[in-house]
């Protein structure tokens, strides 16, 4: 039994798949004496074309699907060349480039790569389809076809999912069979019925094959993520290393934790979890490593690969172990970079550790600053305690943050973006927020219950007409979709946030351009007074100066706190005393209240 696994662009070059590593590892263990080769055919392309310009594509997933979509596509060329230009403006390689340019380098460095391997001696070749990798998947599935006709192809991958991949079987009868959900299970099957000889398959949970009843099979999973293998990135630690000298770099390895999301769960019918998130459609419920499992593999693959960074590509991080996760990573005592994906309301001790452990930087699930959008986007969490801990990120102790501001959420309101405009100057100390414009998601909450969100039809994104003929666009349903419902009137009621995030990104960069600099806003304690320093582009600094009780409040509030909290902690206060204390403070945006809860906003410089 010989199988190719394959991943084409537009991963990130310098990860190798976590995808085709894990799989690779289960159906070695489970078909003993199968030759398995993982190709990572996206780390020679991105060689071969250039590593910025494959980044800038590999970022943008407004790009991604163009270049291979006009190799597959050649009578849209012209179409797609006006998106291209369209597409490309700001960048700083691409745009100087037509995507004819492109589409040649990339179909000779494709070729060149598929040329490499002799196809017709697997038996299967199972292609992973992620994000922005469905055009570059359907063009090397339609070259290993044409190199050897008889291939056996199959698909998996988030891009897969349920209805999506079963609407690419019919656009696509190239493709043999696809894979729903988790493909560990489903592929050890396929590669079984193949070695006993038998063309068509036994059904299977979560697997696909010509003639299948159309109707969903379900899916087939690893109960327990700790019986899993060690993934293997051999392979493409060997591509690394044919690579010219000059091409050479040091990899991230990617890591899981977890597969799914705690906080979604199980939910068939999208009643839970974020309302805008469909990253969970290949997976059913959720599970996680045992601390234990998660340091040791930490610890093998990094004896093993030599090296110290690694991305957990969980959705989020588990909050169950997630401590002791933490200590005993920090117990192998490596100076590990990690990196990791976390709910807002992580709490800062947690923060703390995580930190200790080496992940040092984290995307927070942040969304919005206004308590009232958060709710519809069902984040569960609020603008207090998003605003803590984009403050306890801000100290070296805790990891670095990144996240993001939705803005044009579908049923976003006028009362929404005054709140965030509001709020915003209280975060203005802290990291800016990235803000990205909703796009709306297949099978995503919002996508199962339009009219909820004042939404009238949805309908594959119109990108989608310039990238596929029409008569194949008709068959196919897609990842990124299209709707009608205020798209108009949402871009123009969220301008002035776009417009004052940029102005907050430019003045953190400004007050952070010396390396070492303080925080924006932060206070030195004199054990009986304590000092606050607000640093301001362009203007002189203001300190502030709090003596004795305030001092004390100062501090309890360094997480948030509710007003009956702070008076039983200091029972001669009395309301009338603390209520203008906090209204002074919040004036000044040195505390932050939302209802009864109360924030102090600067952190801690020594
Ligand atoms: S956005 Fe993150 S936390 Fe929210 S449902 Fe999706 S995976 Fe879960």
């Amino acid at each position: 039994m010989k199988i190719a696994l394959v991943s084409t662009p537009w991963p990130l070059f310098n990860r190798p798949s976590i995808q085709l590593a894990t799989l690779k590892a289960y159906l070695r263990e489970h078909l003993p004496g199968a030759q398995v080769h993982a190709h990572h055919f996206y780390l020679s392309i991105a060689a071969g074309l250039g590593y910025g310009l494959y980044t800038e594509i590999s970022e943008s997933t407004r790009l991604s699907e163009i270049p291979y979509a006009a190799l597959l596509f050649p009578e849209l060329g012209e179409e797609m060349e006006r998106l291209w230009r369209r597409a490309t403006r700001g960048t700083k390689e691409a745009g100087d480039m037509a995507l004819s340019q492109v589409r040649r380098a990339l179909e000779r460095e494709s070729l060149r790569a598929l040329e490499s391997v002799a196809w017709d001696g697997f038996d299967l070749v199972g292609l992973s389809i992620c994000l922005g990798q469905l055009t570059s998947s359907l063009y090397f599935i339609r070259e290993i076809k044409r190199l050897a006709p008889g291939s056996r192809v199959v698909v998996g991958g988030s891009s897969c999912a349920g209805e999506l991949g079963r609407s690419l079987m019919t656009a696509f009868p190239a493709i043999d069979h696809v894979i729903f959900g988790e493909g560990e299970r489903p592929m050890l099957h396929l590669a079984r019925e193949a070695a006993s000889g038998k063309s068509v398959p036994s059904p299977f949970p979560g697997l696909l094959s010509p003639g299948d009843p159309v109707s969903p099979q379900g899916s087939s999973q690893v109960e327990d993520p700790d019986t899993l293998p060690m993934p293997d990135f051999d392979d493409y630690f060997s591509t690394l290393q044919s690579l010219p000298h000059e091409k050479a770099f040091h990899p991230r390895i990617p890591m899981e934790m977890s597969r799914g999301c705690w906080w979604r769960g199980a939910d068939p019918d999208g009643e839970r979890g974020c309302a805008f998130c469909n990253l969970n459609l290949q997976w059913s419920g959720y599970r996680h490593k045992s601390p234990a499992r998660v340091a040791g593999e930490l610890e093998i693959l990094s004896e093993k690969y030599g090296t110290l960074s690694f991305s957990f590509m969980d959705n989020l991080l588990p909050a169950q172990g997630l401590g002791e996760t933490c200590r005993l990573i920090r117990e192998l005592d490596r100076d590990f970079r990690l990196f990791a994906e976390i709910r807002a309301t992580t709490p800062r001790r947690t923060l703390l550790a995580m930190r200790r452990a080496g992940i040092r930087h984290v995307q927070v699930g942040i969304e919005a600053l206004s308590t009232g959008l958060l709710r519809k986007l069902r984040k569960g969490t609020s603008t207090i305690a998003n605003l803590e801990i984009m403050k306890h990120c801000e100290t070296p102790e805790a990891p670095d943050l990144s996240a993001n501001l939705i803005l044009e959420f579908p049923s976003s309101d006028e009362k929404d973006v005054a709140q965030t405009l509001r709020n915003l100057d209280f975060a203005l100390p802290f990291r800016p927020l990235k803000p990205v414009s909703f796009w709306l998601g297949f099978e995503s909450p919002v996508w199962r219950h339009p009219a909820r969100f004042g939404i009238r039809r949805t309908g594959n994104h119109p990108l989608y007409r310039h990238l596929f003929p029409g008569p194949v666009l008709g068959r196919l349903t897609l990842m990124t979709q299209g709707y009608h419902g205020g798209r108009r009137r949402q871009r123009r009621l969220w301008q002035p946030v776009r417009e004052k995030t940029a102005k907050w990104d430019k003045e953190y960069r400004r007050l952070h351009q010396s390396p070492g600099s303080e925080p924006i806003l932060s206070y030195v304690d004199g054990r009986d007074f304590l000092l606050i320093r607000h640093r301001r582009p362009g203007r002189f600094h203001m300190t502030h100066r709090l003596r004795g009780t305030s001092r004390e409040i100062y501090l309890f509030c360094g997480t948030r706190r509710t007003l009956d909290r702070i008076l039983s902690r200091f029972p001669g206060l009395g309301e009338e005393r603390l209520l203008p204390f906090v209204r002074m403070m919040v004036e000044k945006r040195l505390m932050f209240r939302e209802g009864s809860r109360v924030l102090s906003l600067a952190v801690r410089s020594r």
